[in-house]
Formats: C-alpha cells, sequence, structure tokens
C-alpha cells in the first residue's frame, strides 16, 4: 500500500490526482501532516509526501530505523515539477515509485542513487503485469549482476544491459572460461552494426535479442512442456556453475511467460499479453458463473489470469452482462465479431445450440481463434451445481507481435525532437536508421540497443531490415529526419510490412515547418512540398505537379531542391512558377533549419541564385498575395480586418 501525505490545497490536488490513478494501491493520510506521516510509515510499504523535502526529512528522520525495512518514500513539490526518491531509493522501491509518480504527474523524476544513472528501464516499463521479487531483480539488473533471461517467445521489450543474459547463451559459458566482470563488455553501451541486414552477427545481446535465444517452444501438451523444463534445468544447471564462479548469490531471472510458474527467491515473470479467452453465455448466465469458469479453466491449464489481453466473443453477446462484467473483473477489453466470421473459422467443436441461438456451430472457440493463435485449452463448459452450464469458454494463445516505430527526429535541433520521439527511440531494442541520423540521437540510445546503420542510398535495406526485425518480434525503431513520413522511411517500410506486426508512427517537424518558422509565416494560405529529386520521379511527373501548383496559386515549399548533379531542375521549377507570379514574389531559402550552422535568406523569384542551394537547404516560394513585411515572409490568410484598412 503506498500512503500519500498533504499539507495545503495545491498538494491534495496531486495527491488526488495519484490517488485517482492507483484506486486499490493507495490510501490517503488524513490530518495534522506529523501524525499523518507517522500512521502511514508504520502501515505502508511506500509514501508518496507532497511536501517540500526539507519538511519530509524532519517528519521522517526520527522513524527510520533499518534499510532494509523502511518504506520508501517520495517527495513531490506542490508544484508538481519533481518527484524525488528520498528514502529507500532501492530496498523501499522509491526510485520506482519516483519514476512511476513522474509517469502519472508528469513531473521529472530526482533520483539520486548512484546506480540508476546507468539509464535502464524498469522492469514495469512495459505496462505488463510483473509479479515476484521486483525490487530484487531490479536492484541486481542495476547492480550490473548477472541476471538470466527466460523467455517463451521473442517478445517486443525494450533494450537491457549486457548483464541480463538469456539463459541459453549462460549456457554457452564453456568451463573454466573467464567470468565477465559484472557490468563490462556485453551491451554496456549501445551495440553497433555498420552492415545494414548482417542481422545477428554481433556477439552482444539487447533483451529482446536474448529472449529470442532464450525462447524456449511451449505447446499447450505435456510433451513440449516436459521439452520447456528439460531445456531450463540445462540452462539454470550452467548459470549456476557460472554463477559460482562471479558471485556467491543465485543469479537473478526475469522470465517472460504466460504460464503459472513457481518463483524462485530472486525471480520475477513479466507477463505478456498473450492470451485470448474466447467465451459463450445463454442469455442471464450470471457473471459469477462465466469469471468461475475462465478463473478455473486457466488455472487447471496452468496459465496466468494476468496474461489474458482480451476476452472474446460473438456479436451478438456484445450486451451480455456477465461477458461484459467477466471482462471488467479481468481489467481486459471484450472483443466481439461477427457470426458469420465466426462461423467460416474451422474449430475442433462445433455444436448446434450456439449455431441455432447466434448463427455460428462454435462461439468461444472461434472468437478466441479470430487473427490465428494455437487454441490450448478447447472449449469447456461451466459446471454449476444443481442446473444447466451457461458459459463456455476456450483459450488461445496469439503470437507475439513485433513492434516497429517509425519515428521522425525532427529538422536537428534537439528541442524540436517530441518527447514521444524520444520516448520511442529509448522503448526500441533495435534501432534502423541513415548513420548521420544516428549520430543525431545516439546519446539518447538505452544500454543494449542493437545499432543497424548504414549509409546514404541504403533506403530499401534499411526498410526490409527494419520490417524483418519486427516480425522477428522485436521492438524496432526506424528514424528519419523531419517526420519519418515525408520523403522518408516511412512508406517503403510500410509497403514492405505485413499486418502481423504493430505499427506506431511518430510525427516529426518536417523541414518545411522548421523552415517556415525561422522565415516568417510563409505557410499561412495553401501550400505544397514538392521534391524536386528525380532519382525516383520521373521529370515530366515533378514539372506537371510544378505547374499546377503554380497555375493554383499555391505556396511552394521545395524539398531535395539542388545538388551537386542536379543543378537545372530549380531554376527550371522557379521559371514555371514564374509564369503565374511576379518576379519580386518573395522566395525563402534556409539552409540547416534549426542547427547550429543554419542559415536563412529572403530573396525573390527573380534574384534567387541557386547556388546558394544545396541538398540541406529547403526553398519557399510564396503565392501571388506572399509579402515580405519587415523582413519576415507573410503570406496572408485573408482575414477581412486585415485587408478593409489596406
Ligand atoms: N523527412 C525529411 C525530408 C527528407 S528529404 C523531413 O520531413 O524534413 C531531404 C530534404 O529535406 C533535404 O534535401 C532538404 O531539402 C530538406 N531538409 C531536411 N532537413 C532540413 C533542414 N534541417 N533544413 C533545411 N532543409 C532540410
Amino acid at each position: 500500500m503506498i500512503g500519500l501525505i498533504s499539507a495545503t490545497a495545491a498538494g491534495a490536488v496531486a495527491r488526488d490526482r495519484l490517488a485517482a490513478a492507483w484506486p486499490g494501491r493507495t490510501r490517503v493520510y488524513d490530518g495534522p501532516v506529523r501524525e499523518a506521516v507517522g500512521r502511514a510509515f508504520a502501515e505502508c510499504d511506500q509514501l508518496v509526501c507532497f511536501l517540500a523535502t526539507g519538511a519530509v526529512v524532519r517528519l521522517v528522520a526520527p522513524l527510520l530505523s533499518d534499510k532494509g525495512s523502511d518504506p520508501g518514500v517520495v517527495c513531490v513539490d506542490e508544484a508538481q515539477r519533481h518527484a524525488v526518491s528520498l528514502v529507500g531509493g532501492h530496498g523501499g522501491g522509491a526510485n520506482e515509485l519516483a519514476l512511476a509518480v513522474s509517469g502519472v504527474l508528469g513531473c521529472a523524476p530526482v533520483v539520486t542513487t548512484a546506480t540508476d544513472a546507468t539509464d535502464i528501464p524498469g522492469l514495469d516499463t512495459l505496462g505488463w503485469p510483473v509479479e515476484g521479487a521486483t525490487a530484487a531483480v531490479t536492484r541486481a539488473i542495476l547492480d550490473g549482476a548477472p541476471v538470466t533471461l527466460e523467455a517463451d517467445a521473442v517478445w517486443p521489450l525494450p533494450p537491457l544491459p549486457g548483464n541480463v543474459a538469456p539463459a541459453v547463451a549462460a549456457a554457452r559459458v564453456a568451463p573454466g572460461a573467464p567470468a565477465e566482470a559484472p557490468g563490462a563488455g556485453t551491451g554496456s553501451a549501445p551495440e553497433h552494426d555498420r552492415a545494414p541486414g548482417a542481422g545477428h552477427a554481433e556477439p552482444d545481446v539487447s533483451l529482446a535479442e536474448a529472449a529470442a535465444i532464450a525462447a524456449v517452444p511451449v505447446g499447450g501438451l505435456p510433451g513440449a512442456m516436459a521439452a520447456t523444463v528439460a531445456a531450463g534445468v540445462v540452462a539454470e544447471a550452467a548459470l549456476a556453475d557460472a554463477a559460482q564462479e562471479r558471485s556467491p548469490d543465485t543469479p537473478a531471472v526475469v522470465r517472460v511467460s504466460d504460464r503459472v510458474l513457481a518463483l524462485g527467491e530472486r525471480e520475477v515473470v513479466l507477463r505478456p499479453p498473450s492470451l485470448v479467452v474466447g467465451v459463450g453465455a445463454s442469455r442471464g448466465a450470471p457473471a459469477d458463473e462465466v469469471t468461475g469458469l475462465i478463473e478455473r479453466t486457466l488455472a487447471e491449464a496452468g496459465l496466468s489470469a494476468a496474461s489474458v489481453a482480451a476476452l472474446a466473443t460473438v456479436d451478438a453477446k456484445a450486451e451480455e452482462a456477465g461477458i461484459v462484467e467477466a471482462a471488467a473483473r479481468l481489467g481486459v477489453p471484450l472483443r466481439t465479431y461477427a457470426a458469420e466470421e465466426l462461423a467460416r473459422i474451422d474449430v475442433p467443436n462445433p455444436s448446434g445450440p450456439p449455431l441455432a441461438a447466434v448463427g455460428t456451430p462454435s462461439v468461444a472457440e472461434t472468437a478466441a481463434l479470430v487473427g490465428g493463435g494455437e487454441l490450448l485449452v478447447p472449449k469447456r463448459k461451466s459446471a454449476p451445481e444443481g442446473r444447466a452450464a451457461m458459459a463456455t469458454c476456450a483459450v488461445v494463445r496469439k503470437e507475439p507481435r513485433g513492434r516497429l516505430a517509425v519515428v521522425g527526429l525532427g529538422p536537428g535541433a534537439r528541442d524540436l525532437l517530441t518527447p514521444r520521439a524520444r520516448d520511442e527511440i529509448r522503448r526500441a531494442s533495435v534501432l534502423v536508421g541513415l548513420d548521420q541520423y544516428v549520430d543525431q540521437i545516439r546519446d539518447l540510445l538505452r544500454p543494449g540497443t542493437r545499432v543497424l546503420e548504414s549509409g546514404l542510398g541504403a533506403e530499401e535495406e534499411r526498410a526490409r531490415t527494419a520490417v524483418a526485425e519486427a516480425r522477428a518480434g522485436h521492438a524496432v525503431a526506424l528514424i528519419g529526419s523531419g517526420d519519418a513520413g515525408v520523403y522518408a522511411m516511412a512508406s517503403p517500410a510500410l509497403a514492405e510490412a505485413s499486418d502481423d506486426i504493430d505499427v506506431v508512427g511518430v510525427p516529426g517537424v518536417t523541414a518545411a515547418l522548421a523552415a517556415a518558422a525561422i522565415l516568417g509565416a510563409p505557410l499561412g494560405h495553401d501550400h505544397v512540398s514538392i521534391s524536386l529529386s528525380d532519382l525516383h520521379t520521373p521529370w515530366e511527373v515533378i514539372e506537371r505537379r510544378v505547374r499546377a501548383a503554380a497555375e493554383a496559386d499555391i505556396v511552394v515549399t521545395f524539398y531535395n531542391p539542388r545538388s551537386r548533379g542536379r543543378d537545372w531542375q530549380l531554376p527550371k521549377a522557379l521559371s514555371i512558377l514564374a509564369e503565374h507570379r511576379a518576379p519580386t514574389t518573395p522566395v525563402g531559402v534556409v539552409r540547416n533549419a534549426s542547427r547550429p550552422d543554419g542559415t536563412s535568406r529572403l530573396t525573390t523569384i527573380a534574384a534567387l541564385d541557386p547556388a546558394t542551394v544545396d541538398m540541406m537547404t529547403v526553398v519557399v516560394v510564396g503565392n501571388t498575395a506572399a509579402r515580405e513585411i519587415a523582413g519576415r515572409m507573410v503570406t496572408p490568410r485573408g482575414y477581412r480586418w486585415q485587408t478593409e484598412g489596406s
């Protein structure tokens, strides 16, 4: 339980936000602050105090006894700018709590314990349930102690540092091989691979890759289970040997599994969202019957309810109270499908009654199987005492889906890189991009990130590599400057991608916008971007579009305006625009917008010197209404109140 204490109205506002975000995990302590802190300190595992650090230090100091048992204390200032991990950073979980509180309140976490400077994601950053010795395992990860990763499948995990090694890799430690110093070597810095597509050749492993290596096939069958156990035992034995050389402690273990597992003292299990439970119910089936059936079915199959991603049923049962309530109790969405769609799916246990009632011979099995997966538990009926069963369920395990984030880095300046882009770059275990763009964000990469960078011209290769890595189950970020969808990697990548991966697009500030902000307000009315590169687009097509923009009197931003081998296109394009615009029409030339060596000039169609334009430049040509006003380029919006006076 997390005790929340505040003294002022502002503090109470923040406190209530946190309480609302974490119902059931938090308890508000009212009344005089000293007493409230005292009670919370005695009753809670952790405290969040919405008070100045000085006040909290004074209140808490007399209560402290033992690092191992004292609650972790986090202090949030009343302006909600900082969440300070004050006491019990590791043992009390205050560092993690400060991060989590920051996530809710949008403040900055302040963590001063040395190991956290290593920039390692918390086990809970995925949003997946975590069970077991979270604090101990997190500490082992942070401390650079040996940690084993055992995953049932490749999941798109974030990068973790080199001390987190897959079980199988640990088994590769040859007898007598020198033990590595904890934290040294593998993956302690982002890894690099200059040859795109070289894939898994490099020796270091990210967490996601580790998960791939450690992946052990798990089926619903006893035989497969036995294989899993055997593999685990081999790995564990080897690990135990390795661990003896490295440290007297048993290594910590991170498991990624939907199976119910007996966890050791220094083990956690991450619950991936791998299971879908199909549910059928007759009208009026009680929620307890549906929920009880699901829980019993999962338990008997050795599966964790925490890995259930959704319940699924037929459209006709979308409002069935018992099913709706069961989904709510499990905290998962209810997905429903049309009977005709379900009727097309072959299942082991079709039957007459559902066909008559809702138009498909099976509900539970088919609904869970929509989109594929492995039927782990075929249809089962509830067994209420003294009456007929009213509910059925079936459990399907879905293939993990890799994750491809297509991330725009903005025009160059760090503060024009969006927070979301930053998060996605750090979320990915594999980063794919042009080397010069990778340079732009290298400092943001987390330890263990696998970097696949390549030079100019390898677009197709980059697109393929990014998609292939995502299809292998990894979390991939494909980066591009500006917006990654504007004359960039998003289209070739998505043209390659199938629907078996999740794609997340992160918009970036494209060059036209960065340049416009420098020039003034050139895009105040209708505008268009045209790339003058005829490498992939025939010049006739480009020319037709320039002509159309000229005739339609649209402001034009030229991307890729001129290179050493392509010098006649820009003058030609400008001459087409000049057929419909005055020679005095303002033209903005912005080079390296937002970068330290950036320049910008305002000129006119007639006066533009093409020699001042290169591939680091965009050229913005005004429409017939555009003006230079006070040294800035302005395309009028056409407001009546502005034209009246002129
Ligand atoms: N995806 C990028 C565009 C890639 S095409 C974006 O959204 O911005 C490459 C062209 O973009 C360059 O030739 C240049 O015309 C333009 N460009 C990219 N970054 C720029 C910057 N910082 N300043 C000026 N032009 C830029």
